[in-house]
């Protein structure tokens, strides 16, 4: 199922959001988007659990 997730949800204010085929795709994205965008080159694990637990499915 394809999974979707809105950065705006974690990070205040912020209007990026994606959609994939699946949730490794999806954190590709989401990673490219915290590298260009939050300036964050590793992201960390509790951000990541942050992100997972917003993920949703996307008909
Ligand atoms: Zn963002």
């Amino acid at each position: 199922m394809a999974k979707k997730f809105a950065c705006g949800d974690v990070v205040n204010g912020c209007k990026w959001s994606a959609t994939a085929s699946d949730e490794g795709e999806l954190f590709q994205k989401i990673s490219e988007h915290a590298k260009n965008d939050h300036n964050m080159t590793a992201i960390p694990d509790e951000i990541i659990q942050k992100v997972k637990s917003k993920i949703q499915d996307s008909p």
